[in-house]
């Protein structure tokens, strides 16, 4: 079972309000098909130590009253079906509504835990009035919040994050790489898949939904030993097209929580798209293995030979500074051009994200570089880092033991990660550093 979390309530209850006090706030992302931004509809939350994905549904209800019912079925049951639990939002000043029946009706099949939001109670009189929502024949309690205010929401979430594990999710094969390839529709996953397989399986399934949990399969190709977690060949066939795309961010949201190391498959002839962008930042945010493999190589022509050059550059730009940890490689399945070498990659970035680093190592390579460029000093007091640490974390984090950790500032964190990253191999990972007192 995954992380997540899904929003949902018919509009103007406040769901996105809820949803941007939730996630980690980051600036909306493009909609490069109509070239508009709209806002987002899934991101990252935490709270007290588990991590989770927010959905907010209401981002796919967008029609009126009449279409109501296909629009549910169409839509926010796919994100339904992908959350774990539900948080099923009402408006204490609009009181009960039809439609809020209708929406519990629907809710209420799916049986799953849903917590009964009773949004804008500002104020007493209007806490108490929550009461009324009881009204709606669901097992949850109400839970009064104000998604303005926020008053309310931690309790919510107390109850919440109990549904929601630990950290990783478990791994039952501890020790073999789980990978999971993800990417647009169309991008060429499943011939991947079928390449490695070598047979064709048949991949699109007519019914919505039915096919649910991810598929892992165990491979063992040239003496290397791993997973794929399969939900490409699991393709809902829909009439509109946003359907298949947000539906393919569900998939890769429920199989990026379930894996090491995520491949972001990207089609060489349409480029690195937002959507690539917002399930690498997911992953990153889960601190789990990145690589990209530009597919489709064979259909640049004239290619030359800085032609992928440009091309990574560009991706690079597009990720930014912090992510440029991520590889690039650049395939063909159809021609079978390095999709083996790509299968390594994504082992080497598992073991690069599983590496332990001794004490004395660290110590040995970054202490004279620290030496050589110290912490500024600030307000007159001279900052020193005696020792660091690898932590013992599922992913690499590193503690940096100091007079004055509070002093750091942002851009010698950077030098240091920058440094860390130069001496040891962690390409592929995030990495996380710590400044501790001592
Ligand atoms: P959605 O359509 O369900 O996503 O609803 P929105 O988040 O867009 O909110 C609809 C309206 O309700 C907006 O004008 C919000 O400012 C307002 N709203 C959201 N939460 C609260 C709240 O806790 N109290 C009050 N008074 N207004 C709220
Ligand atoms: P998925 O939706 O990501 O699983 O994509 P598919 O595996 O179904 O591939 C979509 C289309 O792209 C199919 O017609 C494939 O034959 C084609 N395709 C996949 N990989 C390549 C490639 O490397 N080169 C070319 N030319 N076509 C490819």
């Amino acid at each position: 079972m995954s992380n997540i979390l899904a929003i949902a309530g018919r509009p103007n209850v406040g769901k996105s309000t809820l949803f941007n006090r939730l996630v980690e706030q980051k600036k909306a992302i493009m909609d490069d098909e109509s070239g508009v931004t709209r806002d987002r509809h899934y991101g990252f939350g935490q709270w007290t130590g588990k991590y989770f994905t927010v959905i907010d549904t209401g981002g796919y209800v967008m029609g009126s009253d009449d279409i109501f019912e296909e629009q549910i079925r169409e839509q926010v049951k796919l994100a339904l079906d992908e959350a774990s639990v539900i948080l099923f939002m009402v408006d204490c000043k609009d009181g009960l509504t039809d439609m809020d029946m209708d929406f519990a009706n629907i809710l209420r099949e799916l049986k799953k835990p849903v917590y009964v939001v009773a949004n804008k109670a500002d104020n007493q009189t209007l806490d108490l009035q929550s009461a009324e929502f009881y009204g709606l024949g669901l097992e949850s309690e109400i839970y009064p919040v104000s998604s303005a205010s926020g008053s309310g929401t931690g309790d919510l979430l107390d109850k919440v994050v109990e549904h929601f594990q630990d950290d990783d999710l478990e791994n039952p094969e501890e020790g073999i790489p789980r990978i999971s390839i993800l990417g647009r529709p169309n991008a060429g996953k499943s011939s991947f898949l079928n390449a490695l397989l070598g047979k064709d399986r048949s991949i699109v399934t007519d019914i919505a939904g039915t096919t649910r949990d991810a598929i892992h399969t165990r491979y063992k190709l040239y003496g290397k030993d791993f997973i794929l977690t399969d939900t490409a060949g699991i393709r809902k066939k829909s009439k509109v097209r946003e359907d298949i795309e947000f539906y393919s961010v569900l998939r890769a949201i429920q199989s990026l929580q379930d894996s090491d190391v995520c491949v972001i498959m990207i089609d060489a002839t349409r480029g690195f798209e937002a959507q690539d962008m917002s399930i690498i930042a997911l992953a990153d945010k889960y601190k789990k293995g990145i690589m990209i493999m530009v597919n489709k190589w064979d259909l640049i022509e004239n290619k030359e030979s800085n032609t992928a050059e440009h091309f990574r550059k560009e991706i690079l730009e597009k990720l930014g500074n912090p992510l440029s940890y991520i590889p690039i490689i650049f395939t063909s399945v159809t021609t079978k051009q390095r999709i083996f070498q790509a299968i390594e990659l994504a082992i080497e970035v598992y073991d690069n994200r599983t590496r332990r680093i001794p004490t004395s190592e660290l110590n040995e390579a970054l202490l004279p570089e620290i030496d050589r460029n110290p912490p500024p000093a600030l307000k007159g007091k001279y900052i020193k880092i005696k020792y660091i640490t690898q932590l013992p974390t599922r992913t690499p984090s590193f503690a940096f033991f100091c007079n004055l950790p509070q002093y750091i500032k942002e851009p010698y964190e950077r030098f240091l990660l920058n440094k860390l990253r130069g001496y040891f191999n962690f390409q592929g990972v995030p990495v996380k550093i710590y400044f501790r007192k001592k």
